[in-house]
């Protein structure tokens, strides 16, 4: 029995990294011992496996997560994968949030007497996965499921589960099995290789993890698509539930995923030229009618570097960095508490001071959240001698909460939430604030089947449960 599978997963981590920095894990079946082998921690990727860990994690399939926590709180109680060991074997993994988690855990009590040890949602992800795949069998004993079964409890998972979710899962002995929410929320994707004839499987958040591990990027999984690879490596799927309209989270090509990544075969880096492209229309306007008068165009490393070459190219003005991130503080955004985020905004970049003294800079970043970083970094830039700056934003005012899997927080906590434009402006100290609008993302995106509730509210699902969500999601961060 081989640990390749484990590896590859490490190193498919590693790429993903930037998805989120508090904990890490992978799980593995070996068929030779007919047992699960998992190993997680809290920490980074590399933090987490050295050589020995991953020697131990044999199988031909690994599932692995590198979590950031939005629902539960960050402690090791709730790192990924999960197993279940009745009534038959299996570990999951999920990327988003299932809106209606604590009416599900109610359920799970009331009817099935289960009671979950976690406050992941993953947990009860998988008792009602487990239970729909049982189809109500009491006994379960060298069960082998088939297609039809799984296509089933995937069918019943997106009748019962309200959010946005991406789900990865092995079941002891039989195969992998994923299925992504009907709206498409959350992303996954599918990739390819053959090896001496052979045909190796790769299912990732974002394509740069298969690119890096060799795959051929096939295509996304589908909203509502359930898939299932089994033993000797048969892919089968089926679409089990459409939905009308496909809702991908914004987020995604402006600030979460990797440059290098695509969705839906649509490249983040270009979308990411593209939103630069139309800053730099509003920017220019503003010049035009005097409102600004930037000498250099300055990104906030790493993510707004792209738009920002665009926005340079349109203004005609020369391109600067004048912040240079140290690459070992984790990112601020996706840290999970504000005495973190604080720390880490402090910590994690240097200024250029030749490139920022006496300056009217105009800076790029992709999104003001509760407004902590830019409040600092404004500050940072002025205390080493900037003279005017102006802030440009690629995505439009973040107002409302995202309740799919990223942690953008309750309203009140959310800077430009009843705020004017001028008025943040002139709480984080800028000349002017230029953000882009809903129509412009569009644009640059090149779809219109985008979630960006978080910034119009338009919720792709009912959120009828989303208070007591927020309410409950809130303690359970309160209490670590
Ligand atoms: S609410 Fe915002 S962050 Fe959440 S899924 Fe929708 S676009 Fe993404």
């Amino acid at each position: 029995m081989s640990s390749a599978a484990a590896y590859e997963a490490y190193r498919g981590l590693l790429a993903l990294q930037h998805r989120g920095q508090d904990a890490a894990g992978i799980l593995t079946y070996d068929t030779f011992t007919k047992m699960f082998a998992m190993e997680k921690d809290l920490g980074l990727v590399a933090q987490v496996f050295d050589q020995k860990k991953i020697e131990n994690l044999n199988g031909f399939m690994a599932i692995g997560h590198t979590r950031y926590a939005t629902a539960g709180g960050d402690g090791k109680r709730d790192i990924q994968p999960m197993v279940e060991g009745i009534p038959f074997g299996l570990g999951m993994v999920h990327n988003g949030n299932a809106l209606n988690y604590y009416q599900l855990k109610a359920e799970l009590s009331e009817k099935f007497r289960h009671q979950l040890l976690t406050g992941n949602d993953l947990e009860a992800l998988i008792h009602y996965f487990g239970h729909f795949l049982m189809n109500g069998d009491a006994l379960p004993t060298e069960k082998t499921f088939t297609f039809d079964n799984i296509k089933q409890a995937a069918g019943k998972m997106f009748e019962t589960v309200n959010g946005g979710y991406a789900v990865l899962g092995l079941i002891a002995g039989q195969g992998m099995v994923g299925f992504r929410d009907p709206k498409g929320i959350r992303p996954m994707v599918l990739g390819l290789k053959e090896i001496d004839g052979e045909k190796h499987w790769c299912v990732a958040s974002e394509t740069v993890a298969m690119t890096y591990l060799g795959y051929n990027y096939l295509r996304d999984i589908e909203p509502g698509e359930v898939f299932f690879i089994d033993m000797d490596s048969n892919f089968q799927s089926a679409i089990v539930k459409k939905e009308p309209e496909r809702a991908h989270c914004m987020f995604e090509w402006v600030y979460f995923s990797g440059a290098e990544s695509a969705i839906d075969h649509q490249t983040v880096y270009g979308a990411r030229l593209k939103l630069g492209v139309q800053l730099g229309h509003k920017a220019t306007a503003a010049m035009q009618a005097g409102e600004i008068a930037p000498d250099v165009v300055m990104p906030v490393p790493d993510t707004s570097r792209t738009a920002a070459i665009s926005v340079a190219d349109a203004l005609k003005l020369p391109y600067r960095e004048g912040l240079i991130k140290n690459r070992y503080v984790a990112r601020s955004f996706i840290l999970s508490n504000q005495d973190k985020r604080e720390h880490a905004v402090e910590l994690k970049l240097s200024p250029i001071v030749s490139e920022i003294a006496g300056k009217n800079i105009f800076l790029i970043d992709d999104s003001i959240v509760r407004g902590t970083t830019s409040i600092r970094l404004i500050s940072l830039l002025k205390k080493h001698g900037a003279k005017e700056i102006t802030l440009g934003i690629t995505c439009p005012p973040i107002r409302y909460p995202c309740f799919y899997g990223v942690d953008v927080p309750d309203s009140k906590d959310l800077m430009a939430h009843n705020k004017t434009v001028e008025e943040m402006a002139e709480m984080i100290g800028v000349k002017k604030i230029i953000y882009l609008d809903e129509e412009d993302l569009r644009q640059a995106i090149g779809t219109t089947k985008l979630c960006m509730a978080c910034v119009n509210k338009k919720y792709p699902t009912v959120v009828t449960e989303a208070e007591n969500y927020a309410r409950e999601r809130k303690k359970a961060r309160a209490a670590g």
